[in-house]
């Protein structure tokens, strides 16, 4: 593989259906491919990463806007509010069972609607910092994380079970300000963390 483009589209190709580099390498060898080197796979990943969240954050949030809509509609007087409160219900996936997952998706989702609101991901694993780890002494290590700690794909420095409750403390604090919503009444499951 050599046109970027081509690149690209495999490495969110794999993303997209759960399989890393040593997936992708097996894939490549069985077409008779050349692939791509890890940290050329690790480049493509940030880009891809970097694009997305540049599109989500040029997009506004339309299910918190229709949200906002509907409660206007159904209770007129809330349309001079800035705030809206809304009752929600919120959970968290794991990317494995148990406390062994290293990513965490939590969600808020409107109870009137159905809507998703908002969502939070998050990680306590790196793939370039474990690497860094396995190849360097700890003193290149923090040198070379100094460099490196802006596009560290770890944004959780806890549990898998910790996770729910830190996400729902992020989701929380940005949903005024972001979507001018206020969570104060919550559905859960019962197996939250979160209080
Ligand atoms: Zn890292």
């Amino acid at each position: 593989m050599s046109n970027p483009d081509v690149n690209s589209r495999m490495v969110l190709a794999m993303r997209n259906i759960g399989v890393g580099h040593a997936g992708m390498q097996d894939f490549c060898r069985t077409f008779n491919m050349k692939g791509l080197a890890v940290n050329t796979y690790t480049n493509y990943v940030k880009k891809l990463k970097d694009t997305c969240e540049a599109v989500v954050k040029r997009t506004p949030n339309k299910a918190a806007q229709h949200v906002r809509s509907v409660y206007e509609v159904k209770f007129p007087e809330l349309k001079d509010q800035r705030i809206i409160d809304v009752a929600v219900t919120y959970d968290g996936t794991w990317h494995r069972r148990g406390r062994t997952s290293h990513y965490g998706v939590s969600v808020v989702i409107d109870l009137m609607t159905g809507l998703a609101i908002d969502f939070e991901l998050l990680s306590n694993f790196c793939h370039c910092c474990t690497l860094a780890k396995n190849t360097k002494s700890q003193a290149e290590f923090d040198e070379w994380f100094e460099e490196h700690k802006n596009e560290c794909q770890a944004n959780h420095d806890g549990s898998a079970c910790s996770m729910e409750s830190k996400a729902a403390l992020i989701l929380w604090n940005r949903s005024i300000d972001n979507y001018g919503l206020r969570y104060t009444t919550v559905l859960s499951d019962g197996d939250a963390k979160t209080k």
